[in-house]
């Protein structure tokens, strides 16, 4: 296995980030891969530790974060073959579980390299940068294409509601497994959160482009426009097809019910990160058409989405960006109760809040505040937000009341869950964990099943659904 000395020789490089000051002035990704070479001395650190904690994702503790790969990605295995510069069968043992790793190794935050065994004294390895040469050198030589097609067809006809990774997950692995599958999309191009949510600069768009286009050409059918129970009867969908998989997200935002939550001004994130994109590619990645020059920005939400709202802003001119969060702010190191491999619970920059602190000299991210109300001038529109501090209980703290400028305002405080509409008319009432509903024709996986999550949950769950429609079309 890889070379049990590795870690010793060399130190872990990821694959270096442009200058913030450079990146904001574009859309284009924010890394940029390191050398063949060099890539294979990071891959040498992988150190045959007998016990990979990497390839399983695991709640340590019962903790919320996971930590080990959600998706049991054959981490050792691969990073063995990279070391030795046999990539196609790097290639191989990686597809043999993730269908979508261009976008993993793009997006994932690498849960993996938390549990990996270097973790322990060090950083672990970079299993994230790693899969990203895996996969890119597997577009590069044609290797793609080869293992998404079926050694047989069969008869059986299936239909995918929504065209997220566990949507294209699921479609991959049937389609391989011989079935015809079609996929359903209500929005203008197939991708869901990949393609309308995260922001070019962490994963372009063109890398969505290129696998639907692998798998068309494998025999999988897309149909965009299409907002099933809508544009096209439920009962149409059961005359055309034996089984359906709903991979429909889980699009509803969490609202902020304050006063002048009604005022102009004030967008849910996914909205405005999705007119961002949509601009972005309708001139062909050069722009994006909406300015917010001279105009003051507050983020509300610390997460992730919350940096995809920071960076999107400051790209399009953004005066100023705030953003606001109400749990306290993390330490600089684990506590005593949050030891490897669990997930390290530390306080971290997030891309879009480094870029700002380059721009504006200062962190933009307050802690342990609440927004309790929206301010507005006689033409209804925001011209300021009113908060409060919080304690660890979320209870305000008196005599901490002020107000913020805010002229736009990005709720980023995640989902609710799916829209249960699309579940009503299949009759879905209960969702087991096997992916099964109490309607026999009928699946759900991804974030419409397990709320909320990361794409390579999605991934793992569009495998395993396909894989039980597949079971339950041959008995
Ligand atoms: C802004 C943002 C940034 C994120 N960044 C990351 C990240 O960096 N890394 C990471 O791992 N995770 C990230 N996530 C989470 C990740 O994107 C999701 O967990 C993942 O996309 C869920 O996949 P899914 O296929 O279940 O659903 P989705 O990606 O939500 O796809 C659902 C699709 O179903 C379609 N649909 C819904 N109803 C219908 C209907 N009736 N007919 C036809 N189509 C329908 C929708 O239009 C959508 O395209 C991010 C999420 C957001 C919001
Ligand atoms: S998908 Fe994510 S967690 Fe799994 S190996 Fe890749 S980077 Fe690690």
């Amino acid at each position: 296995m890889a070379n049990p000395f590795g870690f010793l020789g060399y130190k872990r490089k990821d694959n270096p980030y442009r200058s913030a000051d450079k990146r904001i002035e574009d859309w284009k990704e924010l890394q940029i891969p390191l050398e063949e070479k060099e890539r294979i001395q990071q891959a040498a650190r992988c150190m045959n530790c007998g016990i990979p904690f990497c390839h399983a994702g695991v709640f340590y503790g019962g903790k919320s974060a996971v930590s080990g790969c959600p998706n049991e990605n054959l981490i050792p295995e691969w990073n063995d073959f990279l070391y030795r510069g046999e990539y196609k069968k790097a290639f191989e043992r990686l597809s043999r579980t993730n269908p979508l790793p261009e976008m993993t190794s793009r997006v994932c935050p690498a849960p993996c390299e938390k549990a990996c065994t270097e973790g322990l004294n060090g950083e672990g390895i970079t299993i994230c940068d790693n899969e990203r040469f895996i996969i890119d050198t597997a577009f590069e030589n044609d290797w793609v294409e080869e293992t998404g097609h079926p050694v047989e067809r069969t008869k059986f006809r299936v239909a995918v509601i929504g065209s997220g990774p566990a949507g294209l997950s699921s479609a991959w692995r049937l389609n391989q497994l011989g079935h015809n599958v079609t996929i359903f999309e209500k929005e203008d191009r197939f991708g869901g959160l990949l393609m309308y949510g995260i922001p070019n600069m962490k994963l372009e768009k063109a890398v969505i482009e290129r696998r639907i286009e692998t798998m068309k050409k494998v025999g999988i059918q897309f149909k965009k426009n299409v907002e099933v129970g809508k544009d096209i009867k439920v009962s149409e969908i059961y005359q055309q097809f034996d089984h359906i998989i709903l991979t429909n997200g889980a699009g509803v935002p969490r609202d902020l019910n304050v006063p002048g939550r009604n005022l102009k001004g004030i967008y849910f994130a996914v909205d405005f990160l999705t007119a961002a994109t949509k601009s972005l590619l309708k001139s062909d990645q050069k722009q994006v058409e909406e300015s917010l020059a001279g105009k003051n920005v507050v983020v509300i939400g610390g997460g992730d989405t919350g940096n995809d709202c920071i960076a999107t802003a400051i790209r399009i001119g953004a005066k100023s960006v705030k953003q606001l969060e109400i749990t306290q702010q993390l330490g600089e190191n684990r506590t005593s109760d949050n030891s490897w491999p669990e997930y390290p619970m530390v306080k971290k920059l997030g891309y879009g809040q480094e870029e700002a602190l380059e721009i504006f000299n200062e962190e933009i991210t307050e802690h342990a505040v609440s927004t309790i109300a929206f301010l507005g001038t006689e033409t209804k529109q925001l011209s300021g937000i009113e908060v409060v501090k919080v304690n660890s209980q979320f209870e305000s703290i008196s005599g901490t009341k002020r107000k913020i400028k805010a002229d736009i305002a990005l709720l980023a405080m995640g989902f609710l869950g799916a829209d249960e509409a699309l579940f009503h008319q299949f009759s879905v009432q209960e969702i087991f964990d096997n992916y099964e509903t109490n309607n026999t024709k009928v699946y759900v996986a991804g974030d419409a099943k397990r709320g909320p999550s990361l794409v390579i949950w999605a991934i793992l769950e569009g495998r395993k659904v396909a894989e039980k429609v597949d079971e339950m079309l041959r008995v």
